[in-house]
């Protein structure tokens, strides 16, 4: 694909603007033509129909998109027990969080060899499944191996009840996106590879965001961009199905696109939704992420202290250990927590300032939707005022 150099050897400054490969080799795509889908719509009621949970309406779309590469469609059993017990595929690539489709429900009617068509969240069908093989799963197993507990105050091990014990494995393609439903910009795998291109990106680093920005996130994502070694931050918030609490996924997107047009450089920073469910997996979740932003085109993924956390489950720097463990072709940017300290004037980690606790203000997520619930006021030391105004018109968390 490279030019080549009268040498013969390809030509260096093109080799230099090739961003990565997607995770696998291949970025997969399995979006059905206008006219096909158009068909299978005319056709629906001669197909079965499936009705997954909200996570895995997303999951459905992210795998057609590429998202997911190398996954072409929900994990068969093999893949399933490799990920729950060897963290990797079939393939021998790692991988560490299973991609099922678990229906609640009668299931008894489908067939390996049946095409069905799976429904979004208002009812209407989005994509079409093959059906490949049906197994069973053992939803504690599952919780147990995947979050490391079965407690059901985790959010992820409360949303299996709403799964099915049977899953069913098979490609998935698209027969359209999913409506929008955080106003925000989402791009695709092939579109936000193809802007790197056009921008002259090769090495780009991803922040995982699931939070409006405060000054803490500011601190890193700067210290991302002073690096030689990366050309450009890439902004990637998960919008999908979160937990009670969480900020709406039109807030954060809105104080994001506030953020980003006020305080960065355009030609250094790109913010697009990722629509997903978020995984509270700590390390495992952390791993995952990495990867898809590796799809989304990014050399570098930025990992701060107890990224994808809950509760207390994970230690907070289990997330930075693991990519000592595993690799996937993408180069962690770890960063320890940072506060603000009122002696240094400024965001600091302990790696920088000496003073004591009594000097340092929490950045703390908890504590600014306590500030938030309460009615009081938030601290100007911790988040931009573009954002303050945001948060503070109220109505701004799922309830
Ligand atoms: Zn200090």
């Amino acid at each position: 694909m490279a030019h080549l150099h009268p040498t013969g050897l390809p030509h260096r400054s093109l080799v230099m603007r090739l961003i990565p490969t997607p995770y696998g080799g291949t970025l997969v795509e399995a979006i059905l033509a206008q006219n096909q889908a158009k068909r299978l719509l005319e056709q629906q009621n001669e197909f079965l129909k499936i009705k997954p949970p909200i996570e895995q309406i997303y999951d459905a779309e992210k795998i057609a998109l590429g998202a997911y590469s190398p996954l072409q469609g929900f994990m068969d059993e093999e893949d399933y027990t490799r990920v729950l017990n060897r963290n990797e595929l079939k393939k021998g690539l790692v991988w560490t969080i299973p991609i099922v489709l678990t229906p609640k429900g009668d299931t008894k009617e489908l067939k390996p060899g049946d095409e069905a068509l799976l429904l979004d969240l208002f009812d209407q069908p989005f994509a079409l499944l093959k059906l490949e093989q049906k197994f069973k799963i053992d939803k504690g197993e599952f919780a147990e191996k995947v979050y490391a507990t079965r407690d059901t105050n985790h959010p992820n091990v409360a949303e299996l009840s709403e799964y099915g014990e049977t899953a069913l494995s098979g490609k998935v393609e698209l027969l359209r996106a999913l409506p929008n439903q955080h106003g925000g910009v989402e791009l695709t795998p092939r579109e936000t590879r193809e802007y790197f291109q056009k921008m002259g990106w090769k090495n780009v680093a991803a922040y995982q965001a699931r939070n409006p920005p405060h000054k803490a996130h500011e601190y890193i994502q700067r210290l991302t961009l002073e690096r030689d070694d990366v050309d450009a931050l890439f902004i990637h918030p998960i919008v999908g199905k979160l937990k009670k609490g969480d900020y709406k996924p039109e807030v954060i997107m809105e104080a994001y696109k506030v953020f980003v047009e006020k305080y960065y450089p355009k030609n250094r920073v790109l913010l697009s939704a990722l629509s997903i469910a978020m995984r509270y997996a700590g390390p495992k979740a952390v791993l995952f992420y990495a990867i898809i932003r590796r799809n989304y085109g990014c050399s570098h993924y930025i990992v701060g202290r107890d990224q994808a956390g809950v509760g207390s489950y994970y230690d907070p720097y289990a997330a930075h250990a693991i990519f000592d463990k595993y690799d996937v072709g993408v180069v962690p940017l770890r960063y320890q927590e940072t506060f603000y300290c009122r002696v240094c004037e400024g965001m600091v980690s302990s790696k920088v300032c000496p003073h004591p606790e009594s000097e340092r203000v929490s950045t703390s997520q908890t504590k600014i939707r306590e500030l938030l619930q309460q009615g009081k006021p938030l601290p100007k030391e911790i988040l931009r005022q573009e954002v303050i105004q945001i948060l503070e018109r109220g109505d701004v968390l799922i309830k």
